[in-house]
Order: structure tokens, then sequence, then C-alpha cells
């Protein structure tokens, strides 16, 4: 068998063209220009890269970027400030902090400071709170990515056996919440699971966040089974390859497509269809708070 590619890159264009058009109807017709801010504390070269491809897909999309760079040593109480400012402001619907932050700042105390309704990352307390007890609020794009990626291959999840490899509180934990909304069967691993090859070879979606590069084996993998990997992982390049370095998920990819169905590729899966999910999110925060119904898209 040789599996399908779920290409991420094309369904996060396709996500990203139906936000820009709904983007330009509120601008037409209600005359509302959403806007997000996106802050960023430091100068960490990972986070300058994820902030920039963020500020270039919301550009594109229509909606304002407000960016917001602090010094890394920035205190907690300026974080929190600007924080309380973007929640007063009007124009800004969206906040995002670009996780990690230095030390001296505790990530909780930010992260649950940041207006629920403009909570865009959906890592709020209260969010998280109410996607755990079914409730509507913004969810995290990650997640919200492996559930419209998943729902590329299977036009309802209902009572299809999940496994979710990792338990974060970023991706693990909201996107097997987010399974169960959809009315799956969902087991949650981690590094404690007993017999993590068996466990993941009842998956019919197998949906890896772990942050070990090739970690899951094809030999894992249920034939047919649709696999969605989440990890970006940067291994050494192979000798006389392009590059000191090249990215990999946490699937081993050429033994996976040899089993699977359907299967993300990294890059060009979960993570463009993040950015494209936090696009959506901005537009769901804005016609929230502008006492709209939610875009169907
Ligand atoms: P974390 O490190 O926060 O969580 C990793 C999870 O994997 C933990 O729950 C851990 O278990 C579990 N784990 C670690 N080792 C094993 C093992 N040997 N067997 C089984 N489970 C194990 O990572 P994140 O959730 O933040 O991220 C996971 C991956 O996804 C990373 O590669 C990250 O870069 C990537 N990522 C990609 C995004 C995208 O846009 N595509 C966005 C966010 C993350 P335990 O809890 O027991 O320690």
């Amino acid at each position: 068998m040789t599996a399908g590619i779920i290409d991420g890159k094309a369904i996060a264009a396709d996500l990203r063209g139906k936000v820009t058009d709904a983007v330009h109807r509120l601008l037409r017709d209600r005359g509302i220009v959403p806007g997000i801010a996106v802050v960023m504390v430091g100068q960490n070269p990972a986070s300058k890269i994820y902030v920039r491809n963020k500020s270039n897909a919301v550009t594109a999309t229509g909606i304002s970027p407000y960016d917001e760079n602090l010094p890394a040593t920035a205190s907690e109480a300026e974080l929190l400030d600007l924080i309380a400012r973007l929640n007063a402001d009007d124009k800004v619907n969206g906040i995002l902090v670009q996780l990690p932050l230095p030390p001296q700042i505790d990530p909780l105390k930010i992260i649950s400071a940041i207006d629920p309704n403009k909570d865009v990352d959906g890592f709020n307390p209260l969010n998280a709170g109410r996607l755990a007890s079914g409730f509507p609020g913004l969810v995290p794009c990650t997640p919200l990515a492996c559930i419209r990626l998943a729902k590329t291959v299977h036009a309802s999840l209902a009572g299809v056996e999940a496994v979710v490899v990792g338990r974060s509180n970023i991706v693990g934990k909201p996107v097997a919440q987010m399974l169960l909304a959809e009315n799956a069967t969902v087991t949650i691993a981690h590094s404690k699971t007993l017999d993590l090859p068996t466990v993941c070879a009842r998956a019919d979606l197998l949906i890896a966040a772990i942050g070990r590069p090739e970690f899951v084996r094809g030999d894992w993998i249920k034939p047919g089974a649709t696999v969605i990997d989440v990890g970006i992982n940067r291994v050494p390049a192979p000798a006389g390859g392009a590059g000191k370095y090249k990215i990999v998920g946490d699937v081993a990819y050429t033994e996976a497509a040899g089993v699977a169905g359907a299967l993300t590729p990294v890059p060009g899966g979960v993570g463009p269809m993040t950015i494209a999910c936090l696009v959506l999110n901005t537009l769901c925060a804005t016609c929230a708070q502008n006492g709209l119904p939610a875009p169907q898209i």
C-alpha cells in the first residue's frame, strides 16, 4: 500500500482563501477590519521565523497585524501592561504571545491575562476549560489543524478509533478533547504508556505529537490508517545533501507511507495548516466580538 499524501500546503491555501473572502465581506458589509497583535519578547531565532510566517499569512488575508516586540530583558509587569493595553484596544481582535518566554516571565500568568475572547491561540485556561467541558470557545490552532486535516480523509470522525501520542497542553490534550467532541473513541498515549507500538496499531487515526524524530515506526501503524504527524524535529542532513539540517516529523515517513492509508508530510502538513487555523481563529474572534455568527468555513 502507498499512502495518500494529505497535502497540508494546498489544504491550508484553500482555507486561507476562504478566510480572505470572508474578511473582504466583513469590510464591505460592516466596515470591520479584523486585527491581530503578535507579541514577541526577545529575539529567539526560531520564534522570529514563526512570527514572520504568521504575520505574512495574516497580512495576505486582509487581517491587520500589530507586531509588538519587547526586549528579552522585559519584566513580567511590562508584558502584563502590554496585554492589558491590547485587551482594551478595539482594533485588536486577537492576541498571540509567541512562546517560549524568557525565564523571568511566567507563561501561565501571561496566557491567563489575555482576554479569553481575543485568545486566538486558545491557551487561556478558561478556553482550555471550555474545550474540556464541551462549551464553545477559541481552540488551539495546531489541534484544530489536525482535526481539519483528518476530516479531509474521514468525512465523520464518529466512532473512529483514534490514538493521540503526546499529552501536552498545546497539542496532545486539546486534540484528544476535540476528537472526543467529534465522537471518536480516543486513547491518549505518553511516555509512561506500556507497549506503545501495540497501542498505536489499533488506531484508524493516529496523531503523533511527541517531539522525537521518526519515533513512530511503520510496523506500529495499522494498514490503511490515517496518520497525522505534528512533530517538527531538526536533524543533521544526510551527507552530500543540501544544508546542514533537515526537518523531519515524529513518524518515520518512508516506512509509514508503505502502510498508512493517508499521511501528512513534514514539512508541508500540520505546520502550514496551523497558520491557516490562526487566521481562521482571528476571523471567528472578530465575528464573535461584533455579535456576528461564526463563519461557516
Ligand atoms: P511536549 O514536549 O510538550 O510534549 C511531548 C509529549 O510526547 C509528552 O506528552 C510526552 O509524554 C510525549 N512523549 C515524549 N517521549 C515519549 C515516548 N518515548 N513515548 C511516548 N510519548 C512520549 O511537545 P509538544 O506537544 O509541544 O510538541 C510535540 C511536537 O509537535 C514537537 O515536535 C513540536 O515541535 C511539534 N509542534 C508542531 C506544531 C506545528 O505547528 N506543526 C505546533 C506545536 C508543536 P509525557 O507527558 O509523559 O512526558
